[in-house]
Protein backbone atom coordinates (compact mmCIF):
# COMPACT_ATOMS: atom_id res chain seq x y z
CA UNK A 1 0.00 0.00 0.00
CA UNK A 2 1.45 3.26 -1.11
CA UNK A 3 1.27 6.60 0.91
CA UNK A 4 -1.08 7.89 -1.37
CA UNK A 5 -3.58 5.30 -0.66
CA UNK A 6 -2.95 5.26 2.92
CA UNK A 7 -3.74 8.85 2.82
CA UNK A 8 -6.91 7.84 0.60
CA UNK A 9 -8.28 5.51 2.71
CA UNK A 10 -8.11 7.57 6.18
CA UNK A 11 -9.69 10.23 4.38
CA UNK A 12 -13.06 11.25 2.66
CA UNK A 13 -13.46 13.39 -0.05
CA UNK A 14 -16.31 15.52 1.08
CA UNK A 15 -13.74 16.46 4.26
CA UNK A 16 -11.25 17.24 2.19
CA UNK A 17 -13.40 19.73 0.09
CA UNK A 18 -14.81 21.38 3.30
CA UNK A 19 -11.34 22.03 5.04
CA UNK A 20 -9.89 23.62 1.83
CA UNK A 21 -13.18 25.61 1.90
CA UNK A 22 -15.77 24.43 0.03
CA UNK A 23 -19.15 23.77 0.71
CA UNK A 24 -20.81 20.88 -1.01
CA UNK A 25 -24.54 21.36 -2.10
CA UNK A 26 -26.88 18.38 -1.05
CA UNK A 27 -26.30 16.05 -3.77
CA UNK A 28 -22.40 16.14 -2.72
CA UNK A 29 -21.65 18.90 -5.75
CA UNK A 30 -18.89 21.54 -5.61
CA UNK A 31 -18.04 24.26 -7.92
CA UNK A 32 -15.40 22.77 -9.62
CA UNK A 33 -12.42 24.38 -9.14
CA UNK A 34 -10.58 23.72 -11.95
CA UNK A 35 -12.76 24.91 -14.38
CA UNK A 36 -15.15 28.35 -14.44
CA UNK A 37 -18.41 28.06 -13.47
CA UNK A 38 -21.90 29.11 -11.71
CA UNK A 39 -23.74 25.51 -11.11
CA UNK A 40 -21.91 22.83 -9.27
CA UNK A 41 -21.01 20.19 -11.38
CA UNK A 42 -18.11 18.52 -9.64
CA UNK A 43 -19.49 15.52 -7.93
CA UNK A 44 -17.54 14.36 -4.68
CA UNK A 45 -17.77 10.78 -3.55
CA UNK A 46 -16.77 8.55 -1.10
CA UNK A 47 -12.84 8.79 -1.72
CA UNK A 48 -13.00 10.32 -5.31
CA UNK A 49 -14.08 13.51 -7.37
CA UNK A 50 -15.59 13.71 -10.97
CA UNK A 51 -16.35 16.84 -12.65
CA UNK A 52 -19.11 16.19 -15.47
CA UNK A 53 -18.17 19.88 -16.60
CA UNK A 54 -14.67 19.33 -17.38
CA UNK A 55 -14.19 15.42 -17.11
CA UNK A 56 -11.27 16.37 -13.90
CA UNK A 57 -11.19 13.40 -11.90
CA UNK A 58 -9.07 12.27 -9.10
CA UNK A 59 -8.42 11.88 -5.45
CA UNK A 60 -8.10 13.87 -2.34
CA UNK A 61 -4.48 14.22 -2.90
CA UNK A 62 -4.75 15.21 -6.38
CA UNK A 63 -7.70 17.42 -5.51
CA UNK A 64 -5.16 19.08 -3.04
CA UNK A 65 -1.60 18.95 -5.84
CA UNK A 66 -4.08 20.60 -8.34
CA UNK A 67 -5.63 23.07 -6.27
CA UNK A 68 -2.30 24.40 -4.63
CA UNK A 69 -0.27 23.41 -7.14
CA UNK A 70 2.04 21.21 -5.28
CA UNK A 71 3.63 17.84 -5.99
CA UNK A 72 1.97 14.28 -5.59
CA UNK A 73 4.40 14.00 -1.91
CA UNK A 74 3.83 17.17 -0.82
CA UNK A 75 0.24 17.52 -1.22
CA UNK A 76 0.20 13.91 0.89
CA UNK A 77 2.14 15.64 3.18
CA UNK A 78 0.06 18.82 3.69
CA UNK A 79 -3.08 15.93 4.09
CA UNK A 80 -1.45 14.13 6.40
CA UNK A 81 -0.02 17.30 8.60
CA UNK A 82 -3.99 19.23 8.20
CA UNK A 83 -5.76 16.00 9.17
CA UNK A 84 -3.24 14.87 11.59
CA UNK A 85 -3.40 11.48 9.88
CA UNK A 86 0.21 11.01 11.54
CA UNK A 87 1.48 9.12 9.00
CA UNK A 88 5.13 8.93 8.38
CA UNK A 89 5.17 10.53 5.00
CA UNK A 90 8.89 11.99 5.72
CA UNK A 91 10.23 15.59 5.05
CA UNK A 92 10.14 17.02 1.50
CA UNK A 93 13.87 15.94 0.32
CA UNK A 94 14.57 19.33 -1.29
CA UNK A 95 13.55 21.92 0.87
CA UNK A 96 14.68 24.55 -1.60
CA UNK A 97 12.54 23.11 -4.28
CA UNK A 98 9.25 23.67 -1.42
CA UNK A 99 10.21 27.46 -2.05
CA UNK A 100 10.06 27.60 -5.26
CA UNK A 101 6.84 26.09 -5.75
CA UNK A 102 5.44 28.21 -3.10
CA UNK A 103 6.76 31.47 -4.66
CA UNK A 104 5.53 30.43 -7.86
CA UNK A 105 2.07 29.78 -6.27
CA UNK A 106 2.49 32.88 -5.19
CA UNK A 107 2.61 34.57 -7.59
CA UNK A 108 0.14 33.05 -9.41
CA UNK A 109 -1.94 34.20 -7.26
CA UNK A 110 -1.13 37.13 -6.84
CA UNK A 111 -1.39 37.46 -10.83
CA UNK A 112 -4.99 36.37 -10.48
CA UNK A 113 -5.80 38.88 -8.13
CA UNK A 114 -4.82 41.42 -10.03
CA UNK A 115 -6.40 40.21 -12.99
CA UNK A 116 -9.56 39.99 -11.45
CA UNK A 117 -9.47 43.58 -9.28
CA UNK A 118 -9.19 44.75 -12.78
CA UNK A 119 -11.89 43.31 -14.48
CA UNK A 120 -14.27 43.45 -11.54
CA UNK A 121 -13.20 46.89 -11.36
CA UNK A 122 -14.55 47.49 -14.92
CA UNK A 123 -17.84 45.23 -14.63
CA UNK A 124 -18.79 47.32 -11.91
CA UNK A 125 -18.14 50.48 -13.97
CA UNK A 126 -20.40 48.83 -16.45
CA UNK A 127 -23.09 47.96 -14.17
CA UNK A 128 -22.68 51.63 -12.64
CA UNK A 129 -23.43 53.09 -15.90
CA UNK A 130 -26.24 50.85 -16.59
CA UNK A 131 -27.69 51.52 -13.23
CA UNK A 132 -27.67 55.41 -14.27
CA UNK A 133 -28.24 55.18 -18.27
CA UNK A 134 -31.16 52.89 -17.40
CA UNK A 135 -32.99 54.02 -14.69
CA UNK A 136 -36.87 54.49 -14.95
CA UNK A 137 -37.75 57.52 -15.58
CA UNK A 138 -41.66 56.87 -14.21
CA UNK A 139 -42.94 54.27 -11.90
CA UNK A 140 -44.96 52.85 -14.80
CA UNK A 141 -41.91 52.12 -16.92
CA UNK A 142 -40.88 48.96 -17.76
CA UNK A 143 -37.65 48.71 -16.45
CA UNK A 144 -34.69 48.15 -18.91
CA UNK A 145 -33.14 44.30 -18.29
CA UNK A 146 -30.21 45.78 -17.99
CA UNK A 147 -31.02 48.23 -15.45
CA UNK A 148 -32.61 45.61 -13.35
CA UNK A 149 -29.23 43.08 -13.89
CA UNK A 150 -27.37 46.18 -13.07
CA UNK A 151 -30.04 46.46 -9.60
CA UNK A 152 -29.23 42.65 -9.13
CA UNK A 153 -25.30 42.60 -9.94
CA UNK A 154 -23.67 45.89 -8.55
CA UNK A 155 -23.95 44.92 -4.57
CA UNK A 156 -22.12 41.27 -5.20
CA UNK A 157 -19.64 42.91 -7.66
CA UNK A 158 -18.85 45.94 -5.46
CA UNK A 159 -18.18 43.47 -2.32
CA UNK A 160 -16.15 41.14 -4.18
CA UNK A 161 -13.89 44.22 -5.33
CA UNK A 162 -14.03 45.74 -1.50
CA UNK A 163 -12.71 42.02 -0.45
CA UNK A 164 -9.67 42.69 -2.66
CA UNK A 165 -8.90 45.94 -1.52
CA UNK A 166 -9.55 45.60 1.63
CA UNK A 167 -9.66 41.99 2.90
CA UNK A 168 -6.97 40.14 5.14
CA UNK A 169 -4.39 37.65 3.86
CA UNK A 170 -7.41 35.46 5.31
CA UNK A 171 -10.17 36.61 3.68
CA UNK A 172 -8.76 37.05 0.09
CA UNK A 173 -6.92 33.62 0.26
CA UNK A 174 -10.80 32.51 1.03
CA UNK A 175 -12.37 34.11 -1.72
CA UNK A 176 -9.61 33.30 -4.50
CA UNK A 177 -11.14 29.35 -2.98
CA UNK A 178 -14.74 29.84 -3.07
CA UNK A 179 -15.02 32.55 -5.73
CA UNK A 180 -12.99 31.76 -7.93
CA UNK A 181 -15.04 29.82 -10.24
CA UNK A 182 -17.73 32.70 -10.02
CA UNK A 183 -15.22 35.24 -11.18
CA UNK A 184 -14.47 33.52 -14.05
CA UNK A 185 -18.04 33.48 -15.29
CA UNK A 186 -18.57 37.26 -14.69
CA UNK A 187 -15.53 37.65 -16.74
CA UNK A 188 -16.65 35.60 -19.37
CA UNK A 189 -20.34 37.93 -19.51
CA UNK A 190 -18.02 41.12 -19.13
CA UNK A 191 -15.96 40.61 -21.73
CA UNK A 192 -19.36 39.66 -24.28
CA UNK A 193 -20.10 43.29 -23.82
CA UNK A 194 -16.90 44.60 -24.05
CA UNK A 195 -16.50 42.12 -26.94
CA UNK A 196 -13.06 41.50 -26.17
ZN1 LIG B 1 -14.49 21.01 -13.85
Amino acid sequence: MTIFDEVKERTDMRSIAEYYGFTPNRGNYICCPFHSEKTPSMRLYEHDYHCYGCGEHGDGVSFVMKLYNLPAKEAAQKINADFALGLDIGRSREPQKKTVTASQLLSYYQQWEKWAFLMLNGYYKLLKMWFEEFAPKTPDDEPYPLWVRACNELPKVKWFCMILIQGSDEERRSFFINHRGEVEGIAAEYHKYIGE
